[in-house]
């Protein structure tokens, strides 16, 4: 678990507000739920024999005994509220969340045990148009962020439950002729969870699987034709992707299609967003059937491949705009005024004020670590005459004597460029 320092927080900020701002051009409404609930709601909907039920909550007893767990993911909290509130009765919602996610996992690079999520859920739509809404969303975010270049999109349809069910006997046929072979993990989900051995990384059941039936030769009829019509309406926006028959997603209540968009940049932990349509989750979960589509995004991996490529602009960051230097006692209460008044002139600007006293060449000093690009001076002589000494920071610009009524002035044409 991370603490987010002072001097990432400009980032943070950043990479939120682009993603509220996005979200708010397509009337994407913010909904903001718990971060614990009932255990069993999670393994209710994730599903028993996943990686995250079988091993990576934190689950505890509380006083009253009854077990709860920190959530894994937002999905099910969502759901959950949204049916507690009767939002999805007979109309569509478009709704959003971002918080902290906990999963026991093993720590390393883009993987840790407190995350933070960007998360959709969009509610009563059954057209692969919502589909399609999503992927042009976030392409509008990578675009937004600088990431067009970096991201590319994987989609696949993973059908209904009854046509996975099918193909789940044919392949568990196929990969027991081949049980020894297989990796360990993939021995165990011959078992439990079969699909997921399509998204196995070892090298001796990739090569097994190349001989396997494919999901695609088991799609139902309606499943096909909304993948079909999804390919259609994102080559009529102009999204690339590539269809990835192996992408099966690792939670039990996806179907139909299903999609990640990853990067190269980023080693293993490449998954920067990822989604897809889950109609059978409210049902499951006590609710009336209701479609469902969502995804959920990454923001720690989102930051990595930001700082990794370069790409935080010059403006973010924790910097001062002005520091504000008071020389002397008699100089503290008129600084503090004067930082009050161009606080209300220039609202946009961080104005920071010396506290604490101390000699002119400590005060400078703080003044340049700051960031700020100009210090203000405030002694006696400045006091007697109306005026303040304007000192640029970052350049060889001579001080300047100021008019302390035209500060404000003077400062916004300066910093403006
Ligand atoms: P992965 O295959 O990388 O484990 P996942 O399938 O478990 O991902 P989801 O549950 O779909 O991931 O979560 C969506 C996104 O949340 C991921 O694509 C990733 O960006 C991010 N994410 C998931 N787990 C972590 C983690 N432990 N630390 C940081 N980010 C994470
Ligand atoms: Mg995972």
């Amino acid at each position: 678990m991370n603490d987010i320092l002072p001097e990432q927080t400009p980032v943070w900020q950043f990479v939120e507000a682009t993603v509220r701002q996005v979200l708010g051009q397509y009337g994407y409404q913010e909904i903001r739920m718990p971060i614990v609930e009932q255990t069993d709601l999670f393994k209710r909907s994730i599903g028993e024999v996943t990686d995250i039920v079988e091993k990576e909550m934190y689950t505890f007893e509380d006083r009253n005994g009854d077990s709860l767990t920190l959530r894994p993911e937002g999905t099910a909290g969502c759901v959950r509220a949204a049916e507690e509130h009767g939002l999805l009765f007979n109309q569509t919602r478009r709704l959003w969340y971002t918080g902290s996610m906990f999963r026991h996992e093993r720590p390393q690079k883009g993987r840790y045990r407190q995350f933070h999520q960007i998360g959709v859920e969009c509610f009563g739509m059954s057209g692969p148009d919502i589909d399609a809404e999503l992927l042009i969303l976030t392409a509008r975010l990578w675009q937004a962020l600088g990431l067009s270049d970096h991201a590319r999109l994987e989609i696949n349809s993973i059908g209904t439950s009854e046509s996975r069910k099918e193909y789940r006997l044919a392949l568990v046929d196929y990969l027991r002729q081949f049980q020894d072979q297989l990796d360990a993990d993939s021995q165990r989900r011959l078992e439990t969870n079969p699909l997921r051995i399509l998204d196995s990384k070892d090298a001796g059941t990739r090569k097994i699987l190349e001989g396997a039936p494919k999901l695609d030769d088991y799609l139902d009829e309606e499943s096909r034709a909304h993948f079909d019509r999804l390919r259609e309406l994102l080559d009529a926006a102009g999204i690339g992707y590539t269809v990835n028959p192996a992408l099966v997603r690792g939670l039990d209540y996806y179907g139909k299609t299903v999609f990640e968009w990853m990067t190269d940049s980023l080693g293993a932990q490449g998954t920067i967003c990822a989604g897809g349509r889950y109609d059978g989750l409210v049902e499951q979960l006590g609710g009336k059937p209701t479609f469902a589509v969502g995804f959920a995004m990454g923001l720690e991996r989102l930051i990595l491949l930001l700082e990794t490529l370069g790409l935080i602009p010059e403006s973010v960051n924790a910097n001062a705009d002005v520091y504000l230097t008071a020389m002397g006692d008699s100089a503290v209460a008129p600084a503090l005024a004067l930082a009050e008044k161009l606080r209300d002139q220039l609202p946009g600007r961080t104005i920071v004020t010396h506290c604490g006293g101390g000699s002119f060449k400590s005060q400078m000093k703080k003044a340049d670590k700051s960031g700020a690009r100009y210090a203000i001076i405030l002694g006696e002589n400045e006091l007697a005459s109306g005026t303040a000494a304007l000192k640029p920071l970052r350049d060889d610009e001579p001080q300047q004597e100021v008019p302390q009524e035209d500060l404000a002035q003077a400062l916004s044409e300066r910093l403006s460029h």
